[in-house]
C-alpha cells in the first residue's frame, strides 16, 4: 500500500486540477492520495469523481493556514465534515485575508517590477485560493524569473523585503476548530526551517494537549535528523506520524509518493475522522 497524504490542486497553488492530481497519483503508482488545498474544500468533489472513475482512494482534506506567536505554520485536517461552520468559517475568513495580502505583495513588487494584479488575476483558476505561487507564475510569464522556485528564492521569500504576511487563526484555535468540525489535525511539515520560522517542542507539546492527531515527519524539508527528534517527540506525546509529498504538480520540484504514510496509520485517521474516504 502506497499513501501519500498532502497534496495541491488548481483549488489553491497546485499546478494541475484535483481530477489530474488524482491521476497523476495513479500514474506513480499510488493507492491512496489526499487533497489538501490551502484553506479550502473546493477540489473535492472533482477529486472524489476522478477517484472513483480511476480506482484509487482518495483522502479529502484541507492544508489550514494558522499563526503562533507570529510565526505562520500549516495544519493539515483530514476528513472533515466540509459543512461544519467551525472550520469553514475560519478558512472563508483566511481566503479572503490571502486576497488583501497578495495584493499588498503585489504593490510592493510594482515599485521595482512591471507587475500588476491583473498579471496574477491571469495566472489563476477561477475561485483559487491565492498564494504567493500564483504572483511567482505572473513574475515568470513575465520573463522577471525562470521559474517559481527562483521566485521564491529571492522575491517571494518570507525573510525578503516584498513579504507581507496574512491572518490566520491561533494555532490553538485552528486544531479546535479542525476538531469540532470532525477532521483530524496532523502538523505538516513542523521542522520545516528553509522557508521561515518554526514553533519549538513546547508549542507541538501544547497542540497534542488541544487536540493534536499527528506529526508530518517525512517531507523533503526535513533533514534525516529532523526526522529522527521528531518521531521522537511524537513518540513521546502518543502522535500519529505521517510521511508525503506535498506535490503541487510542476509547480514544485517534490513527486508523488516520494514520502508515504503507513497503512495503520491512515487507518486511525479514518477511525477518528467524520467524512468517510472516498473508495472506488
Ligand atoms: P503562501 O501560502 O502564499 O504563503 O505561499 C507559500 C506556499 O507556496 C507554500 O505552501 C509552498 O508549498 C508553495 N510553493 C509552491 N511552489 C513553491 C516553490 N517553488 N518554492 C517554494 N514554495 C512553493
Ligand atoms: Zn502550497
Ligand atoms: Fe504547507
Ligand atoms: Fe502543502
Amino acid at each position: 500500500m502506497r499513501i501519500d497524504l498532502h497534496t495541491h490542486s488548481t483549488a489553491s497553488d497546485g499546478t494541475e486540477p484535483p481530477a489530474g492530481v488524482v491521476a497523476s497519483a495513479v500514474a506513480a503508482g499510488l493507492d491512496v492520495v489526499a487533497l489538501t488545498d490551502h484553506d479550502t474544500t473546493a477540489g473535492w468533489a472533482e477529486a472524489a469523481g476522478a477517484a472513483q472513475r480511476l480506482g484509487i482512494a482518495l483522502v479529502p482534506g484541507t492544508e489550514v493556514s494558522a499563526l503562533r506567536g507570529g510565526v505562520s505554520i500549516h495544519l493539515l485536517s483530514y476528513l472533515q465534515d466540509p459543512a461544519h461552520p467551525a472550520l469553514a468559517g475560519v478558512v472563508a475568513r483566511t481566503r479572503e485575508a490571502r486576497l488583501h495580502r497578495g495584493r499588498a505583495i503585489v504593490e510592493r513588487l510594482s515599485r521595482d517590477l512591471p507587475i500588476t494584479w491583473e498579471d496574477v488575476v491571469a495566472q489563476q483558476a477561477p475561485g483559487t485560493v491565492v498564494g504567493r505561487p500564483h504572483i511567482a507564475d505572473a513574475l515568470v510569464a513575465l520573463g522577471v524569473v525562470p521559474d517559481r522556485t527562483a521566485a521564491f528564492a529571492d522575491l517571494l521569500s518570507a525573510r525578503g523585503r516584498y513579504y507581507v504576511p496574512y491572518y490566520a487563526p491561533e494555532a490553538g484555535e485552528a486544531v479546535e476548530a479542525i476538531r469540532a468540525s470532525g477532521g483530524v489535525p496532523v502538523f505538516a511539515h513542523p521542522g520545516a526551517d528553509g522557508r521561515g520560522r518554526i514553533v519549538p517542542d513546547a508549542v507541538i507539546t501544547e497542540l497534542a494537549e488541544a487536540g493534536l492527531a499527528g506529526l508530518e515527519v517525512h517531507h523533503r524539508d526535513h533533514t534525516p535528523e529532523q526526522r529522527a527528534r521528531l518521531a521522537e517527540l511524537a513518540d513521546r506525546l502518543g502522535l500519529l506520524v505521517t510521511g508525503s509529498s506535498d506535490y503541487h504538480g510542476a509547480g514544485k520540484e517534490n513527486l508523488l509518493g516520494e514520502n508515504t504514510t503507513a497503512p495503520e496509520v491512515l487507518a486511525e485517521i479514518e477511525c477518528q475522522g467524520t467524512t468517510p474516504v472516498v473508495r472506488p
